[in-house]
């Protein structure tokens, strides 16, 4: 089949890179001048197969006050009459009940170990072998007993043995960074995962673009903004951009939170609604961490890049520009106080705000739209760069094989 898939984030490359692998003849669109520029650009850069709790949950029920009051140093919920903030809001407290916070956990869950194991495949056919990681291994901080006791049973000791997780006192997770044992912060214990990993998006986007997929390779035009769907029979024919015209039997849209905007009038409005977070990106010094942090107290993820240190987190919406910098600015100097001696703080932080595709359930879009041969690929949330070769490959299965 002749299949166009739209935007080159995480989710387009690897949704392009997949079907080519299945044999189809893939052209991807994307209006930026290469790929991973949305929310892709600077994010965490975590491959978080072992931690996937969704973010509805009874536990966030019952913090929802602080957040909405903005007493919560990472979350702040600011508030919006706008009705698709409302709408998502009374769904996303719906997904909050412990029924449907077990079903959307399972199903995150499912789509991790998918995406790990799709990972695993892709990287075994990329000539010499390798998807470079810089980041090995992942630990979770927790400040008190309950918060660690909290942690062990949201994460995932699988029974396989391929989640390699263990539970750390404070003086082991001092021996994987340093640094915490040279603050006068209280730390009660972590987890550690050994298996997960990180990696810069742009690194893994460029390998998998410039990859041979038996052979082949995806058709990519950058600096085209794709305007609207040609029809035929009622059916996708072609996808018409802002200066080109390429005819197609499918369309997988995999554009982030710009999904509803570019697709009017040939989808159902779907809900996701942006979540904005930060990150920060500075030059690396020998105390920086080799495994990737999550500090769950202050809500962002430390990762190391090689030569940088990426700090990212918080999950905010509905704030003004203003308040948006002085957040990122927050990022920086709670990270400089908490962890000190891990990056120069000095050096130019490359300030960077990205907005989560997030669907109330917490796990991505993807199934065919009411326009036949259209198919959605989005809303992946805090969880894009983890879930998108999961995601890819149920692409695959809906579309079949060439
Ligand atoms: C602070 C922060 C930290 C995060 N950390 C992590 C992490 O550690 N691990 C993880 O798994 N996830 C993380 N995420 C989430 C992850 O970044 C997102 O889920 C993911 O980037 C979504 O990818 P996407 O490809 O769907 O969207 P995007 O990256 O936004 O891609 C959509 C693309 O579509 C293009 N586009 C839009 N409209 C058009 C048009 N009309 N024509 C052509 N192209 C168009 C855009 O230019 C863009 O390139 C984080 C997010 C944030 C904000």
């Amino acid at each position: 089949m002749k299949i166009c898939v739209l935007g080159a984030g995480v989710v387009g490359v690897t949704t392009a890179y997949m079907l080519t692998r299945a044999g189809h003849d893939v052209v991807l669109i994307e209006q930026a001048s290469g790929p991973a520029t949305g929310t892709s650009k600077a994010n965490g850069a975590q491959l978080s197969y072992s931690y996937v709790e969704p973010f509805a949950s009874p536990a966030t029920a019952r913090k929802l006050t602080n957040y909405l009051l903005g007493t919560d140093p990472g979350i702040k919920l600011g508030l919006s009459l706008k009705p698709s903030y409302l709408a998502w809001g009374v769904r996303f407290l719906r997904n909050c009940r412990r029924a449907e916070y077990e079903k959307n956990f399972q199903n995150r869950e499912a789509l991790a170990e998918l995406s790990r194991s799709s990972l695993d495949e892709i990287e075994a056919e990329i000539p010499n072998g390798a998807i470079p990681r810089t980041g090995k291994g992942k630990l979770v901080i927790a400040e008190d007993e309950k918060t660690l006791n909290g942690l062990i049973a949201s994460a995932r000791f699988s029974p396989d043995g391929l989640n390699e997780l263990q539970v750390l006192n404070k003086l082991e997770c001092a021996e994987l960074a340093p640094t915490l044992g040279r603050t006068d912060r209280e730390i009660f214990g972590g987890v550690y995962c050994e298996t997960d990993e990180a990696l810069d998006t742009q690194i893994y986007c460029s390998t998998l673009l410039s990859a041979n997929v038996r052979n082949r390779k995806p058709v990519v035009k950058y600096d085209e903004r794709f305007e609207t769907i040609e029809l035929t029979d009622g059916r996708v024919s072609a996808v018409l951009t802002h200066e080109n015209s390429y005819p197609c039997d499918a369309v997988i849209a995999c554009l982030g939170g710009e999904t509803n905007k570019a697709l009017n009038g040939f989808i159902k409005p779907l809900p996701i609604y942006p979540v904005q977070g930060y990150s920060i990106t500075l030059p690396a010094t020998a105390e920086a961490p080799v495994c990737s942090i999550t500090d769950l107290k202050h809500k962002f993820v430390i990762a190391n890049l090689g030569d940088a240190v990426r700090i990212a987190g918080f999950m905010d919406t509905n704030l003004s520009p203003q308040r948006s910098k002085a957040r990122a600015e927050e990022l920086l100097e709670t990270a400089r106080r908490l962890w000190p001696g891990i990056a120069d703080y000095n050096a130019e932080p490359n300030f960077w705000i990205g907005q989560r595709p997030m669907t109330p359930e917490g796990l991505p879009v993807i199934k065919e739209s009411r326009t036949p041969g259209l198919y959605i690929n989005a809303g992946h949330g805090s969880m894009g760069y983890t879930f998108a070769a999961g995601s890819a490959a149920r692409v695959v299965e809906l579309v079949g094989r060439a």
